[in-house]
């Protein structure tokens, strides 16, 4: 993980102070179970929780938010749901990542060895652009019935993603770094990107680079997703493909997400699904808001926190098969969180 450079973090007596963005649909339930996970376990950090309103005229609890994340550097969040097509109401996620100049999203997917899924033993990192493309929030309509939304692909922030996928590959003993793109249509966009992402490789000669156009990146994913290791894409493409491939391996509930900058991190669900219909029913699986809350305690520096809490994760679905409603099983959300507990405690009677 990406250190923080820059402002002094909050870290009172050994503990840090993290920011908590509960969001809505099922992130407040998520977050109470990290909580109750970390007070079991002993985990010597405290949060600070701002409650977004996505329906808000007004901005000021997301620049309050921003304000939290940059004194802690480091953030917890669930999806920030803004359906509204009233161009006035932003994205408060797109938003966040935006100004926090957060540019990279990192999703390690693994399959779990005893988990019903489309395929065994998929290892694949997703590196998504995280800031620019088809986010770039830039659409009018120029006459009636015409819409334009811009595109924005830029030189400087294509090479630190290149540069940050070659990186990772490097630090983690991965063997291949495949650039997906459309240059074949958007020959000046995705090509800019495509061009940025070979000439990085060439810095990599023990890695091998390949490119790959979106579309048969879809098939091949769904027919042998075996043939990836690291992904590097555009904004969108990420979107999708992440979605993918989190699919592949037991679907929106299991995987978690880190979104970079040089000086903030934000930690969440890989997926980013607010999951509205089953809030409150207890049949959320929690497995990706906990496996983000180990990320985070990754990237903190409590390295046997993180692993506690991972190990539980593991033991609960490998072994003990406490599977919730998406996994085919019949666990319910608690049951999930309250086995993971059983691990946790044993696991820090022995630090
Ligand atoms: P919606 O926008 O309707 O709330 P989402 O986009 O949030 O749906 O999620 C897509 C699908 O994934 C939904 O069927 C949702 O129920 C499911 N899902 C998302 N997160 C989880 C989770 N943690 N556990 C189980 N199912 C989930
Ligand atoms: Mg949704």
């Amino acid at each position: 993980a990406r250190r923080q450079v820059g402002l002094p973090r909050a870290r009172y007596g050994g503990r840090n102070a993290v920011t908590m963005l509960p969001g809505g649909g099922i992130g407040p339930e998520l977050m109470s179970y990290v909580k109750e996970v970390f007070l079991h376990g002993g985990v010597p950090v405290d949060f600070e929780t701002i409650q977004i309103d996505p329906q808000s005229d007004n901005n000021d609890d997301l620049q309050y938010a921003i304000m939290s994340i940059r004194r802690n550097g480091v953030c917890i969040k669930g999806n920030i749901e803004t359906r509204s097509l009233d161009t006035a109401i932003i994205s408060r996620n797109v938003a966040i990542r935006n100004e926090l100049d957060l540019f990279v999203n990192v999703i390690n997917v693994q399959s779990y060895n005893n988990i019903p899924s489309r395929h065994k033993n998929v290892n694949v990192i997703v590196i998504r652009q995280n800031t620019e493309g088809e986010y770039a929030m830039l659409e009018h309509e120029s006459v009636e019935g015409v819409v334009e939304s811009m595109k924005v692909i830029t030189e400087e922030n294509s090479t630190r993603l290149a540069r940050y996928a070659f990186e990772l590959a490097k630090n983690n003993g991965r063997s291949k770094v495949t650039a997906i793109h459309k240059a074949n249509i958007m020959k000046l966009s995705d090509g800019l990107f495509l061009e940025t992402c070979k000439n990085m490789s060439l810095n990599y000669p023990d890695i091998k680079f390949e490119h790959m156009i979106i579309d048969n990146c879809c098939m091949q994913l769904v027919s042998n997703p075996h043939q990836f290791d690291v992904m590097v894409m555009p904004n969108l493409y990420g979107s999708i493909v992440s979605n993918v491939i989190c699919g592949l391996v037991g679907g929106a509930g299991l995987i978690s997400g880190r979104n970079y900058g040089d000086h903030y991190a934000v930690f969440e669900p890989g997926t980013r699904n607010t999951g509205s219909s089953i809030a409150g029913t207890n049949t959320a699986n929690p497995v990706a808001m906990l496996s983000a809350s180990a990320d985070m305690l990754e990237h903190l520096g409590h390295k046997v926190h993180c692993d506690m809490i991972r190990t539980a994760i593991s033991k609960t679905l490998n072994e003990d098969m406490v599977h919730t409603a998406d996994l085919n099983g019949t666990a319910k959300s608690t049951d999930v969180v309250h086995n993971v507990i059983k691990h946790v405690k044993s696991i820090a009677g022995r630090i």
